[in-house]
């Protein structure tokens, strides 16, 4: 193994109570929106972080107790024993290349829904349950009794983690009990277990030393809690957590810290860096003997070297780094650092749990599909009989498909109509906050440019009459979609009327520097992901006076799944973007935009300079309807297939088109059966009658 030895000190084993990690990449707990019901596509994912050199991996969020649990969320479950055999198939991949095996335990508290079991939730004081979807329900305040109860409950969940062959328990403190009890806003108790923070952190210390007492020095213990004190709402206040570590400082035999709550800690790359953790945890290690874990979205080596030298964590913990690219410690390891696969900070991976569906990566296609379609990160299918393929466009499906059919050995030819390569990626990346999505596009075209079997042309823009007679066997249309100017979308589903005095402009028009003269403008968003905000964002930067439209509810309101809407609307408010919610286009004339209300449906004029319409994009796809057109002669140009692909077939977000294009390379020359599904599935067996 050629390790670069300015890498060397990432390799090290360190120490974690009776155990060994091999080197210092420590995969934190992260959902998947798999999880129990998806137990062996679950295990499939986590098994090829093993193979690809992780020191430790862990599952995702683990439910204690059924009177504490996460509906409509698809987290792991250790209710009874029943939840044995899953759980031990899990620690099994993951321990399969010497790999720790760590495992997240939580009672869920104030933060489950429990709609599934119906229980009363449990909380160390009355309130009503703080989730997301603010689910009517209260939790009810614990006696004592219930206090033994839920200490028990999680000492019988550890034996069966130990059972299952886990080598870590991880107790959950960012959520949960554990943070319940410690807050001092959650805990308003009297007693011993609330006021003080030794009082507070109790239920913690009994908690562990329960678990220690059923497992012993088979399981090592961590302890992931949040930095997040200065917020108050985590009611964990400026200098407690310091003092929290000093007062347990032998608790755990590892300390892992999250930072604030979920959306902080996976902060988006549109407005949080690599590393960004570091002011709150510098200083931590010095509080304890036990090793420390951070995170900080690390991809870069150098920058994982650094944390260690400066003595500010003993372990490189990655979620999302790891999604993205299962193999970057061997990577690292092999000195191929040029040849990890980014990850984008895009929170795609993300809304999988929100939207309670397997989740997908925008930079890795095969995540969440290594059992489910046997796709490997790192590893094509073999060649089959065809021999060449045009790809005509190179945008995240045009790239993805275009690397992954050479991978599988075929000659690739990629047409590109502009002088860049990479498509929409291109533009975006040049939106403000985008930059890191540029990754997708680097990524794919340093690794095709080893491969000796493509050949890529730029300005290059094919017509169909080119495409026949170049005779290549299968055509990948690959050329991408435009954005609307008709006002299209959700909202309307017939054109909108539209003064052809306004000027108008679409999100494209924005992205290639076409900018409204300077004034008022309206964007209009009935897109409801990241674009009508991030051109918003674009505008104000030019001088622009920008009022955002939008009928939903919320701005960018598809965010909420990739935990970004709250940073987007605080964001738009700081850089003086004026919102209106739930409000449509009803008619633009030549000076004003004119807004009905989605309840009542009262109008509101707004005299404006422009609209830009982020409505809805249509296919690119008048290449393919020409060479349909002329199918008949198809075979006398030796051709067999045409396909479209990516946003040329259907309109999407980046990792759809990336998948799109991974799986049409995936495809090629396989027999495909009928009527059958195109992916493995787990069927729950029928219960007792
Ligand atoms: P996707 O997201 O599906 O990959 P993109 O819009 O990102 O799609 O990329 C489409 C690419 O296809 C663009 O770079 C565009 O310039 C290119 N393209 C479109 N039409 C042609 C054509 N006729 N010949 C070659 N390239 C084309
Ligand atoms: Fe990173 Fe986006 Fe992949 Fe998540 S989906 S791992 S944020 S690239």
């Amino acid at each position: 193994m050629a390790n670069s030895s300015a890498y060397e000190i990432l390799f090290d084993p360190i120490k974690i109570g009776k155990f060994t990690a091999k080197n210092r990449f420590y995969q934190v707990p992260h959902c998947n929106g798999g999880g129990h019901r998806d137990p062996a596509a679950v295990a499939a994912m986590r098994g090829m972080k093993a193979e690809g050199g992780w020191g430790v991996i862990f599952t995702e969020q683990c439910d204690v107790h059924h009177s504490a649990e996460p509906t409509p969320y698809i987290e792991l479950r250790l209710w009874d024993d029943k939840d044995i055999p899953a759980i031990t198939h899990m620690a099994q991949r993951m321990k399969s290349h010497g790999a720790l095996a760590g495992i997240q335990l939580l009672y869920s508290g104030l933060s489950g829904s429990n709609l599934y079991s119906r229980e009363v939730a449990l909380a160390p004081t009355a309130f009503p349950i703080q989730t997301c979807a603010n689910h009517p329900v209260s939790a009810r305040a614990m006696d004592k009794q219930d206090i033994k109860d839920c200490i028990r409950w999680h000492a019988n969940a550890a034996r069966r983690a130990k059972e299952a062959g886990f080598d870590i328990i991880c107790l959950y403190g960012v959520d949960g009990a554990v943070l319940d009890f410690m807050s001092s806003e959650t805990n308003q108790r009297t007693d011993e277990y609330g006021g003080s923070l030794k009082n507070r952190s109790r239920f913690l210390r009994e908690t562990v030393d329960a678990i220690r007492q059923t497992v012993g020095d088979d399981v090592a213990i961590s302890l992931r809690l949040s930095l997040d004190e200065i917020d108050e709402d985590d009611g964990l206040y400026d200098g407690e957590l310091r003092e929290l570590i000093e007062m347990h400082r032998d608790l755990p035999d590892v300390w892992d810290f999250a930072r604030g709550e979920w959306s902080e800690d996976s902060g988006p790359s549109r407005f949080t860096e690599e590393a960004v953790q570091q002011p709150l945890i510098e200083g931590l290690k010095a509080l304890t003997d036990k090793p420390i874990v951070g995170v900080g979205r690390f991809t870069s080596p150098d920058v994982m070297v650094a944390q260690i030298k400066k003595g500010i964590l003993d372990f490189i913990g990655c979620a999302r780094p790891s999604i993205a690219d299962p193999f970057l410690p061997n990577k690292i390891l092999e000195g191929r650092v040029e040849d990890i696969r980014e990850c984008i900070g895009c929170n795609v991976c993300i809304s999988g749990d929100i939207t309670s569906s397997p989740s997908r990566c925008t930079q890795n296609p095969s995540f969440m599909e290594e059992w489910r379609k046997d796709w490997h990160p790192e590893n094509m299918n073999g060649k089959g009989a065809s021999k060449n393929i045009l790809v005509v466009g190179s945008g995240p499906s045009g790239l993805e498909a275009s690397l992954s059919l050479a991978r599988r050995g075929y000659d690739v030819t990629l047409a590109e109509a502009k002088t860049e390569l990479g498509g929409r990626v291109l533009l975006e990346a040049k939106l403000p906050g985008l930059s890191a999505w540029k990754r997708v596009v680097d990524y794919r075209l340093h690794q095709l440019q080893k491969l000796p079997n493509v050949e890529i042309y730029q300005d290059s823009a094919l017509d169909h009459q080119q495409i026949l007679e170049f005779g290549f066997q299968h055509v990948a249309i690959a050329t991408g979609a435009h954005w609307r100017k008709d006002g299209v979308a959700r909202h309307h589903l017939l054109p909108a009327p539209i003064s052809s005095k306004m000027p108008i402009f679409t999100a494209d028009d924005i992205m290639e520097g076409k900018l409204p003269p300077k004034g008022k403008i309206i964007v209009y968003d009935d897109d409801h992901y990241y674009m009508g905000g991030v051109i918003a964002e674009k505008l104000v930067m030019a001088n622009h006076e920008v009022i955002l439209v939008t009928p939903q509810a919320y701005v960018s309101q598809w965010t909420i799944n990739t935990l970004e809407q709250e940073w987007i609307h605080s964001h738009l408010l700081e850089i003086g973007v004026t919102i209106m919610l739930n409000r449509g286009l009803e008619e633009i004339t030549r000076s004003a935009f004119l807004s009905d209300c989605i309840y009542e449906g009262d109008t509101i004029k707004l005299e404006c300079d422009a609209v830009v319409m982020v409505t809805s994009r249509l296919p690119n796809d008048s290449l393919l309807q020409e060479l349909q057109k002329v199918k008949e002669q198809w075979h006398d140009y030796k051709i067999d297939t045409v396909e479209a692909i990516g946003d040329a077939l259907a309109p999407g977000p980046i990792a759809w088109a990336t998948y799109a294009g991974h799986r049409y390379a995936r495809d090629l020359d396989m027999v495909k059966q009928q009527d059958t599904l195109s992916f493995k599935r787990e069927v729950p067996q029928i219960g007792e009658r």
